[in-house]
Order: structure tokens, then C-alpha cells, then sequence
């Protein structure tokens, strides 16, 4: 029988078929946003380790690959599984219902899932225009951005409705992490995306992450963390020179692999040890250059974050073979063995659990039990008791008030109640 980060692995490597007699009525819906890597069925896997209490996963359901997983959805008597059907294993599941709030609409009339969607239990949302790359086939293979951003999500999010979106998203599903993300913008996304920052942090109070393309001025970094930045991340994605030009041609020609890692180093000496991230995808290139890549980032003081390869369908990469659970794996395992050498704070802030990567602590659960394990671990629980008073802080509108977004139509938009958005 595998464990909860051993099956979440598994998952993403083989996908999981839903057959059609298994009803999912409220279940968060398919959705393609973003990069399309959230192109997956939203799951929870509870585990019985005190390491960890549940993995948080989106499995792949809709790629060809998945057709022939061996692991289908079904329901027994409490609820629903996952049957291995290679044998008689069956794996207890929660399928996370779709917040009410998908359906509600911004003060503009924009449905606010076409703003931001959760992915887990954090809020991801797409804030610039569609990326450049996608303009002249400079794409980065595995993404699908370019389809979705004007399709399946909003082509434009004015600051009020990224604000609202959030509000929601605190009240009525407790989110405590919004990410910001967006392609390249000819250098200038950091600056497009200050008024956003600065809205979410003084109206609503949710810690902050920001995943754009590297820029050259350094001071437009210092400047969003000056407005309350909470974590960069980085995305390198591949390691090897080659792979990179290959699979990311607009990343190879305008900025440069060297770059990414100079702006980890730069962002990670200026901000608490754990709070910016360097983003790796695992499965495309051979996995000692995705380890070397692990080691890199943890040795400048930022943590991994390892996306298996999907072929997400209408991606340049849509008929590639994933990767095989065995790498990935022991790819899974290097991430938190580098975690734990190099001292990296993983799993500090409250209730951020990430569906769309194997979550370095999720990795805890694939660690040998030495004593260098338990020291680890103990250090990290009693960091993040001693964090709490802080993250409690950094979760307060720094504004003093939730005021500010423009009562349109309806009653006043600034209360906690549903009916103060258009459904
Ligand atoms: S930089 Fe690459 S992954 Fe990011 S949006 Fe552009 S094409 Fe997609």
C-alpha cells in the first residue's frame, strides 16, 4: 500500500479515470487556467501520519494518458475512493466541494471564477494580460496560458474585482494565501502588478505571493516587498541549457536561466529565510539536472517547488508520455532531504496547501526516520508555533477598514454576506 505523497505521486504520473456512474455534483469543477496545469480533479488524501494531515492534490483526469490509469474514482460505503484496480487496494478520498462564491459576480458583473479559482486551499489568480510569448511562438511548450487567459478566465481584472475575489475567497473559504501570477510583459509585470498588491494588503489582508517573470531593477523588488510581498516565486522550470532553449524559447531569448537564479538569490537575502520559492517542472529533462536544480535553490535559502510534468491538453508538449512514479519519486525525496540540510523553513504559514506541486512537507511522509529527520521536524513544528503571532499580524488589512471597492448595484459590497454580490 503506498502513502498519501506516494499515491499524490502516482496520481500525477498515471491520472485517474472518473467513471460515468460516479456522480460529482458540487465537487469543484475541471478548470483550465493559468499555465493549465490545474487541468485536474481537486482531491484531498487523508493520512494517519503525524507528519501530515492531508495531501491536497489535482489529479489529471482529462489528458489521454489517463484513460489507462490503473486508479479509478468510486464510492464505498464512506465515501468516495480510489480503487487500484492492479488489486483489491482501495484508498479513502475527499472530493472538495466548489465554493460558492465561483458563482458570484464582482461589482463589474465579472463571475469571479473567472478571476480566480482555488487550487488547494490558496487562491491562485492570472493578473496580466496574456503573455507575450504566446504573441510570437516564443511559448513556453508545456503551457496553455495563451488559450485560457480571454477563454476560461477573465482577458482583464481590474484591481476591484481581483479585490473582491479575495474578500470571498477569505470569508467564505478561509484562504489565508492569494498568488499572483502572469507571463513575460516586455519587463514590465512588477510595476503592473503594485496597485494589486497594495489593494489586497490594505482591504482585504491575505498574505501575498508574486510569481512574474525576472526583472533587471532590482528596486521594483524592494518596492513590493516595502507594500508587503509575503513570497517570490521563481519559475526556471529546466536546468539543462539545452532543455531550456528548447522547452522555453521566449525564457531562453529575453531572460536567461542565470537571471532567475540571481533574482532568487537577491529576493531570498532581502526577505525571511523560506519565503521565496524557485519552481522547477519534473519530467522533461533527466532528473539529476531537476535534483542539481533542487540543490541550487535550497542553497540559496528558498524552497523548491516541483510541478510534475502534465501534458495538458492543446499544449505544444499535449502528446508527450508524463514521467514514470519511480523518478518522480525519488525526485520527491531529494526535495526534502535539500529542505532539510539546508535548514529551509518548509510549511510555516497557515493553511497553504498547494494542489498543483507535491509540497515539499508533503515529502516528509517519503524521508528515512533518522535522527536528522526528527531534529528537522521538531525544529520546523516549534518555528511555526513561534511564527503564528506573526502570520496573525501579516493576515490583517493593513488599510484599518474593508472599505474601499464601489458599492455598484446592490448592498454594500464590503459586507461578509453573499447576497452583497450579483449571483
Ligand atoms: S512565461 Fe511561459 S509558462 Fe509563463 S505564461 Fe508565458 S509561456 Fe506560459
Amino acid at each position: 500500500m503506498l502513502n498519501a505523497c506516494e499515491l499524490e505521486i502516482d496520481l500525477f504520473c498515471r491520472g485517474l479515470r472518473v467513471p460515468g456512474n460516479v456522480a460529482l455534483d458540487g465537487a469543484r469543477g475541471v478548470r483550465r487556467t493559468r499555465a493549465g496545469l490545474g487541468s485536474g480533479l481537486e482531491l484531498v488524501i487523508p493520512t494517519d501520519s503525524w507528519l501530515k494531515r492531508e495531501i491536497w492534490m489535482n489529479a489529471p483526469v482529462v489528458e489521454p494518458f489517463a484513460r489507462n490509469s490503473p486508479y479509478a474514482l468510486s464510492v464505498g460505503a464512506t465515501g468516495f475512493e480510489i480503487h487500484d484496480q492492479r488489486g483489491s487496494l482501495r484508498y479513502p478520498v475527499r472530493i472538495p466541494q466548489q465554493p460558492v462564491w465561483y458563482e458570484w459576480e464582482t461589482s463589474h458583473g465579472t463571475r469571479m471564477s473567472e478571476i480566480g479559482v482555488l487550487q488547494g486551499t490558496y487562491l491562485g489568480i492570472y493578473v496580466n494580460p496574456v503573455c507575450d510569448f504566446w504573441k510570437n511562438s516564443l511559448n513556453c511548450r508545456f503551457c496553455t496560458t495563451g488559450q485560457n487567459v480571454g477563454g476560461t478566465e477573465s482577458a482583464v481584472k481590474s484591481v476591484d474585482d481581483v479585490v473582491e475575489t479575495c474578500r470571498a475567497a477569505k470569508d467564505e473559504s478561509g484562504v489565508t494565501f492569494v498568488h499572483l501570477n502572469g507571463g513575460f510583459q516586455g519587463g514590465h509585470s512588477l510595476e503592473f502588478v503594485e496597485p494589486f498588491v497594495k489593494a489586497i494588503k490594505e482591504r482585504v489582508g491575505l498574505l501575498v505571493g508574486v510569481q512574474l517573470t525576472p526583472e533587471r531593477k532590482l528596486a521594483r523588488y524592494d518596492r513590493l516587498i516595502t507594500l508587503g510581498v509575503d513570497h517570490f516565486s521563481f519559475c526556471v522550470e529546466l536546468m539543462d541549457p539545452e532543455w531550456f532553449a528548447r522547452i522555453c524559447p521566449g525564457k531562453a531569448r529575453s531572460i536567461g536561466q542565470h537571471m532567475f537564479f540571481d533574482l532568487i538569490e537577491y529576493c531570498a537575502g532581502r526577505m525571511p529565510r523560506g519565503a521565496v520559492s524557485g519552481e522547477l517542472i519534473a519530467g522533461i529533462e533527466p532528473i539529476e539536472n531537476t535534483i542539481a536544480g533542487i540543490e541550487e535553490i535550497t542553497a540559496a535559502g528558498a524552497f523548491p517547488t516541483v510541478c510534475v510534468f502534465r501534458p495538458t491538453i492543446g499544449s505544444d508538449m499535449a502528446d508527450c508520455p508524463p514521467p514514470s512514479y519511480e523518478d518522480m519519486r525519488s525526485v520527491m525525496a531529494a526535495m526534502y532531504d535539500a529542505c532539510r540540510r539546508n535548514r529551509i523553513p518548509i510549511g510555516m504559514a497557515p493553511n497553504i496547501e498547494v494542489s498543483l506541486v507535491v509540497n515539499p512537507d508533503d515529502a516528509a511522509l517519503l524521508a528515512p526516520r533518522d535522527g536528522g529527520f526528527y531534529r528537522y521536524e521538531l525544529w520546523r513544528r516549534s518555528l511555526k508555533f513561534a511564527a503564528r503571532p506573526l502570520f496573525r499580524r501579516r493576515l490583517r488589512p493593513t488599510g484599518g477598514s474593508r472599505s474601499g471597492v464601489r458599492p455598484l448595484k446592490g448592498p454594500d459590497p464590503t459586507s461578509r454576506s453573499p447576497s452583497t454580490y450579483r449571483t
